[in-house]
């Protein structure tokens, strides 16, 4: 299953979520912390750039 990486606009928040695709299309996970709806999904592969170490 895919996972999909999500920052929360309100508290920001970053989270992972594992979804399948038709999940995903129909519904918009909530903020772990904040229980928010105002997640924005950031780019795949972002993470893994980011974690590569030198
Ligand atoms: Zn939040």
């Amino acid at each position: 299953m895919p996972t999909y990486e999500f920052q929360c606009k309100k508290c920001n928040k970053t989270f992972t979520v594992m979804l399948a695709l038709a999940e995903h299309e129909k519904s918009v996970p909530a903020c772990p912390k904040c229980k928010s709806r105002k997640v924005q999904q950031k780019p795949a592969g972002f993470f893994a750039v980011s974690a590569k170490k030198s």
